[in-house]
């Protein structure tokens, strides 16, 4: 769902245009000149720049005696609805991300190798 984007300073909601940037997609006022970051910094996927994000649970591992893996706590990765799409779908039926997967969302190296699948889609739009 996509949230209603307002102008923090004099509350325009209808001339706003939205340009790339290296922090995230970049908000211009067309009333009062006004210029935001719409989703805060490193809230942009580093592989294919869209904004598609979401927040998971990631595995903290630990190879107990032998080959047992058994997992030890959580913590959150930043993963891209687009370029991590088989890691999200994995996530949603209830498994955590392992600790070893790098999300392409963070890291752009990782996306690339990881190849077709960043193009796949067409998800990135920049609304007027
Ligand atoms: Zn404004
Ligand atoms: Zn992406």
């Amino acid at each position: 769902m996509q949230s209603r984007i307002v102008c923090p300073t004099c509350g325009e909601s209808e001339e706003l245009t939205g340009s790339p940037s290296p922090d995230g997609i970049r908000i211009r006022c067309g009333r009062c000149d006004a210029e935001w970051l719409r989703d805060g910094v490193s809230q942009t996927c580093a592989t294919c720049g869209g904004s598609d994000l979401e927040t998971r649970s990631r595995a903290l591992t630990q190879y107990s005696r032998g080959t047992q893996l058994s997992i030890v706590g959580l913590s959150e990765i930043l993963l891209c609805r687009v370029c991590d799409h088989d890691m999200i779908e994995w996530s949603k039926a209830g498994r955590p991300v392992p600790h070893t997967y790098r999300s392409a969302a963070l890291d752009g190296e990782a996306g690339r190798e990881r190849g077709d699948s960043g193009t796949r889609g067409g998800a990135v739009r920049i609304e007027p």
